[in-house]
């Protein structure tokens, strides 16, 4: 059991959880996604530590979270089509999974990539995280908030829920104003394939680059996303999808207005996905609370649109129904 300091999200926060970094320890702090367990990624012990801290797989690789596309360039090799991506949407909520560049004197403890020739890697937009991150020497290994398979992160306070007594400081910064996890894509010479839907569209990436991107298949037999784990993001109750009206028993996540006279909540009373993302993670904990208070059977979740960031909304509750046991 670790003691967990508290930290706000202003300035001397922000020194404190860069010192912590530098040091070694590991770090809750926000992003414009969702909050994020930040460690050194050079530091082995540190690294495993943030694998001890979720329960993750060590087959399932971090990503790494750096200040701007110059760092990146100590880690990775940028082609001309990860260059052209990095200019339209760094930083922000774009993860590259690139080669390693292991001629730099900076290395990544094999671990955090679980040893793959490639990183992923990213340059988050959050103000507080891109403080720390100027801050921090080294590049910081940086996967979700949360216990490996269950609900990411979206508040300082489901955030001090799991992961007290497991890291050394959790910042208080507010909610992600985003909600849903970077998009991660797979940039091999010219060749791009979405590994993780996320904020980010296919569309968007289409017209950063003014040009459409033909998907590879992917066979790799390695897990090289979450994407490829059918299940993951859950909550401890039960999940239905794409239910207008819930049985009695049940609570309702609501995409527009919560009918009257049903138990649940609303992503977005206008139906607005943008305001969908960013309410997820933090009704599906309010509902899943609810649940066993109320000894409900299920949370039943109301269709939303598989469009824009409506995507990655789908893709979460797909895996967050598909639970393991
Ligand atoms: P999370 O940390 O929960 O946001 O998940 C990050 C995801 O990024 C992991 O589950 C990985 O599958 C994916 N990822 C990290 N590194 C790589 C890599 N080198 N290649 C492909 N996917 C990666
Ligand atoms: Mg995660």
């Amino acid at each position: 059991m670790t003691s967990t300091e508290i930290l706000s999200g202003s300035k001397s926060g922000i020194l404190r959880a860069a010192r912590i970094l530098n040091d070694g320890g590991l770090v809750a702090f926000p992003t414009e996604t969702v909050y994020g367990l930040g460690g050194d990624a050079t530091k082995h012990e540190t690294v495993n530590r943030i694998y001890t801290a979720k329960g993750r797989p060590e087959n399932n690789p971090l990503i790494i979270h750096v200040y701007d596309e110059k760092r990146a360039r100590e880690l990775v090799k940028m082609n001309l089509l990860a260059e052209s991506l990095a200019n339209s949407f760094w930083p922000g909520p774009l993860t590259m999974v690139l080669k390693q560049d292991f001629s730099g004197k900076l290395k990544i403890a094999e671990t955090a990539v679980s040893q793959l020739e490639t990183i992923a890697i990213r340059v988050p937009a959050h103000p507080v995280a891109r403080e720390i991150l100027r801050l921090c020497k080294n590049p910081i290994a940086a996967p979700s908030a949360n216990m490996s398979g269950k609900l990411s992160t979206t508040r300082f306070e489901d955030v001090q829920a799991c992961m007290s007594g497991r890291v050394d400081a959790i910042m208080d910064g507010g909610p992600c104003p985003i909600g849903v996890e970077s998009t991660i894509i797979k940039v091999q010479d010219e060749i791009i394939s979405i590994l993780r839907p996320g904020t980010i569209t296919e569309e968007q990436i289409s017209s950063g680059l003014g040009q459409s991107f033909s998907e590879k298949k992917k066979t790799e037999k390695k897990i090289s996303s979450p994407g490829q784990f059918k299940s993951h993001y859950c909550p401890k109750t039960p999940i239905r999808l794409n239910i207008i009206h819930p049985r009695a028993d049940e609570l309702l996540l609501a995409f527009g207005p919560l009918p009257a006279g049903v138990k649940g909540l609303s992503l977005s009373e206008i139906s607005d996905p943008h305001e969908a993302a960013m309410n997820l993670y933090s009704s599906l904990a309010d509902l899943d609370e609810l649940a066993r208070i109320t000894k409900s059977s299920a949370i039943a979740i109301q269709p939303i649109p598989k469009i824009g960031v409506g995507i990655a909304i789908n893709d979460r509750l797909r895996r967050a129904a598909n639970r393991l046991q």
